[in-house]
């Protein structure tokens, strides 16, 4: 159906195209998520819907003791880095 369903606009999908890439997370080759901040893998508790329905990553950093959630929307504008042990390495 046009126009109903998360990213099923044209408009919808034109923003994600458009949006500046993520830089709160990185992700690694081999798929783990690393803070943005410190560089530090972050530890998943799982994921949990939002306010609006839509699914978030429930992820928290313990150098930084930040909680960082990720929506699912976000996704597809993780950059990826090198991996080096369990820090960031920027490329
Ligand atoms: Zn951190």
């Amino acid at each position: 159906m046009e126009g109903v369903g998360k990213l099923g606009r044209k408009s919808d999908r034109d923003l994600l195209r458009n949006a500046p890439p993520v830089t709160m997370v990185f992700i690694t080759p081999s798929g783990q998520l690393l803070h943005g901040k410190c560089g530090r893998v972050l530890k998943i508790h799982g994921s949990a819907a939002n306010k609006m329905g839509r699914r978030e990553l429930q992820s928290f950093c313990l150098a930084c003791i930040e909680h960082v959630i990720l929506p699912e929307d976000m996704f597809p504008r993780i950059s990826l880095c090198e991996e080096a042990g369990d820090t960031l390495v920027a490329s």
